[in-house]
């Protein structure tokens, strides 16, 4: 028997979770180097579905928040989608998305939870906390202005979080949706088919129901 003795390998699956709207090259550096790093199989971008923490603005769809995470994706032959969180009434929460996914994938994955600096030191203020780590290991990558070592992720267990620097991208959703609202340009910071794809569907451009949306 060829394969007695030989360790099966488990299945390392990376999750980046966010709002992704729209998504940009900062998610998809961190995402390629988490995945180098870790030896990742595969990341799974999963869009958020009612972003709680994000109650003050205008989201835009999930479904247009989906399909700029699939274009950006689309090229990468490791990159995935999931709708775990759009299609889940209600807010989204961490804990129910690696429930979720875990289900899904089955016992053979090892989960690595991707996420900024600035997320990661929200960690324990979220849902479920404390079960967290018994879903995934955490991956904090570094963004600009947010420091790595901040108190708060000192409190979090050792063995459980990787802080990681990525090169610094000074990209964020933001910033993006403020540019295409005063008309400024897109290209570069954001994959070719995510600036087609805002000019598409019109999303981010000022206008009744978009003002709201870029502050
Ligand atoms: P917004 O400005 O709307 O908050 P964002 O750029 O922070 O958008 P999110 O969808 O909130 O994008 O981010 C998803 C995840 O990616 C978060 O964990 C966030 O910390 C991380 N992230 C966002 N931008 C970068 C970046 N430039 N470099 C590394 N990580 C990033
Ligand atoms: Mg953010």
């Amino acid at each position: 028997n060829p394969a007695a003795g030989k360790a099966v390998r488990r299945y390392r699956l990376g999750v980046m979770g966010g709002t992704f709207d729209p998504i940009h090259h900062g998610h998809l550096v961190a995402a390629s180097e988490v995945a180098s790093r870790f030896d990742l199989d595969e990341v799974v971008f999963v869009p958020t579905g009612v972003p709680w923490q994000k109650k003050g603005r205008n989201v835009s769809p999930g479904e247009d928040r989906y399909l700029m995470t699939v274009i950006a994706t689309a090229s990468n032959p490791r990159f995935t989608v999931s709708r775990v969180d759009i299609d889940r009434p209600g807010d989204t929460y961490t804990v129910d998305t690696l429930k979720d996914l875990r289900a899904e994938r089955g016992a053979d994955t090892d989960f690595f939870f991707i996420t900024g600096a600035d997320a990661l030191a929200k960690i324990l203020t979220w849902r479920g906390a404390d079960e967290l780590f018994d879903l995934a290991h955490f991956v904090g990558v570094t963004r600009p202005g947010v420091e790595l070592n901040s108190p708060a992720v000192a409190h979090l267990p050792k063995d459980k979080i990787t802080l990681m620097e990525v090169p610094a991208l000074a990209i964020s959703s933001t910033a993006i949706r403020e540019r295409v609202a005063r008309g400024e340009p897109a290209w570069y910071l954001v994959p070719d088919g995510i600036v087609q794809y805002m000019a598409k569907v019109d999303l981010y451009r000022p206008g009744p129901e978009n003002l709201s949306a870029t502050r």
